[in-house]
C-alpha cells in the first residue's frame, strides 16, 4: 500500500466514525485488498458502536419454523415449490403451541414464526396461532411469513404480534425480479413500509453474493436500508442449494458478509442485528465473527428436531440436530468466550433519539 493509498484508507475510516456516507468510489474500496490492513480497524470500530449503543447483551430469540410447503418458486432458496425432491411438512397449531411452550420452560421470552408461503396459514389461522401464543405466554413475537395485504399486516399487530422480519433480499429491483418470479420488488418495497405503519418494529436485510450483486448494487443496498432505517437487519451469505437453478453459483463469502454487516452497524447504531445461521454455516466461527463485529442478536432453532433438516434453505445448515436446550447451553458457552452475556427476554428494541439516527442530519 502506498502512502496515497493509506491517506484514502484513514479518510475513509474517518467518513465512516463519522456517519458520513463515503462516495461509491470509497465504497469499493473498502470491498478491496487495498483496504485489508484497515479491515480490522473497521470491525473494531463496528464493535464499540455496538457496546456503547445496544450493550453487550446478546438477544436469543426462538426460531420455529412451522412450515416448509411454499407457493414461490424463489431462484435461490431451498424450500420455494420449485425444489420437487424436498420432503413437506407442515406442524399443527397444537404443535407449534407446544414448541413455545418447550422454549419458554427452558427460558425464551422471544420467539420468531417463520415458514414458506403456505396458502393454509391463512390470515384467520395465523391470528389464531398469534393470539393463543400471546394470551397463553408472555412473550415477544416475531413474524417472518412473508408479503401480507396491509389489512392483515394490521390484524397481526392488533392480535399481538410485536415484529415482523421481510429482507428486502436486494435492492435492485432487476436482480429482484430475476430471484423471484412470484414477486415484485415494488410489491415487496412497499409491504416493508405497511408493516412499518402497522406499527411492528420491522425487520428487513439482504443476501450478500447473489448473481449480479456488483459494488455498486451493495452499495444502493446500504443506501435503501440507511433509508429504511429498520429496528433489524438481518445480513447472511447466499449459499447455493444444488436442487435450485442458482445451485451451481458461487455464493457470498464470509469477509464481504461481515464487512457489509459492520458498515450497517456503524450506520444504524441502534438497530438489532442477528448473527444469522447462514453466517455460521460458510464459516466455523461465523456467527461469533458477527457478534464481534457489530451483531448482537441470535436466533437458535427451537423447532422439533426432526423437521429441520426438511427446513433446508441452503446446505450444511448448523445445529440441525441439537435440541432448544443443548443449543442455549452452547450458546451461553462460546457467547461467554467472547466476553458477552445471553439475554434470553423480550429483547425489544428501544429506539433513544440521541443514540439511534439523527433524522435531522443527512448522510453523505
Ligand atoms: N417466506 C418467508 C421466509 C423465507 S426464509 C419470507 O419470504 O420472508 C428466510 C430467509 O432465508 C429469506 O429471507 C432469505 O434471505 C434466506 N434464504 C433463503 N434461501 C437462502 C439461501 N439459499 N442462502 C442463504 N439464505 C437464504
Amino acid at each position: 500500500m502506498n502512502a496515497l493509498q493509506a491517506e484514502i484508507a484513514e479518510s475513509i475510516l474517518k467518513k465512516v466514525g463519522q456517519r458520513i456516507l463515503p462516495d461509491l468510489s470509497e465504497f469499493e474500496t473498502i470491498f478491496s485488498d487495498s483496504f485489508s490492513r484497515y479491515r480490522n480497524e473497521l470491525l473494531k470500530m463496528a464493535d464499540e458502536t455496538r457496546r456503547k449503543h445496544v450493550g453487550d447483551d446478546v438477544f436469543l430469540r426462538g426460531l420455529i419454523e412451522f412450515s416448509n410447503y411454499c407457493s414461490c418458486a424463489c431462484n435461490y432458496c431451498g424450500i420455494s415449490s420449485y425444489n420437487r425432491k424436498l420432503k413437506r411438512f407442515r406442524m399443527t397449531a397444537d404443535e407449534i403451541l407446544n414448541t413455545v411452550k418447550y422454549a419458554y420452560e427452558i427460558g425464551f421470552r422471544s420467539f420468531v414464526l417463520q415458514a414458506g408461503e403456505d396458502k393454509f396459514f391463512d390470515e384467520n389461522t395465523l391470528l389464531s396461532i398469534i393470539d393463543r401464543i400471546k394470551s397463553g405466554f408472555d412473550c415477544a413475537l416475531s413474524l417472518s411469513t412473508g408479503e401480507w395485504p396491509a389489512e392483515s399486516l394490521r390484524k397481526f399487530k392488533n392480535a399481538g404480534a410485536d415484529r415482523y422480519l421481510l429482507r428486502i433480499e436486494t435492492s435492485d429491483p432487476v436482480i429482484f425480479g430475476e430471484l423471484h418470479p412470484d414477486s415484485r420488488w415494488e410489491d415487496r418495497d412497499h409491504c416493508l413500509k405497511d408493516i412499518k405503519n402497522a406499527g411492528f418494529q420491522t425487520g428487513s436485510g439482504i443476501l450478500i453474493g447473489i448473481p449480479g450483486q456488483s459494488h455498486a448494487v451493495l452499495y444502493s443496498d446500504l443506501k435503501y436500508l440507511i433509508d429504511l432505517d429498520p429496528e433489524m437487519i438481518g445480513i447472511g451469505p447466499f449459499i447455493p442449494h444444488p436442487d435450485t437453478p442458482l445451485g451451481n453459483e458461487k455464493g457470498g463469502d464470509i469477509e464481504t458478509t461481515i464487512t457489509f454487516l459492520a458498515l450497517i452497524r456503524l450506520y444504524l447504531p441502534d438497530s438489532y442485528i442477528p448473527a444469522t445461521t447462514a453466517m455460521g454455516s460458510i464459516h466455523p466461527e461465523g456467527r461469533k465473527m458477527a457478534l464481534m463485529a457489530g451483531a448482537n442478536v441470535l436466533m437458535p432453532n427451537v423447532s422439533p428436531v426432526e423437521n429441520r433438516a426438511s427446513y433446508e434453505l441452503y446446505p450444511n445448515k448448523i445445529c440441525l440436530n441439537d435440541n432448544a436446550l443443548k443449543c442455549t447451553k452452547c450458546i451461553e458457552g462460546w457467547v461467554g468466550e467472547i466476553g458477552r452475556k445471553v439475554n434470553m427476554g423480550y429483547g425489544h428494541i428501544v429506539r433513544n433519539s440521541s443514540s439511534g439516527r439523527d433524522k435531522s442530519r443527512p448522510y453523505g
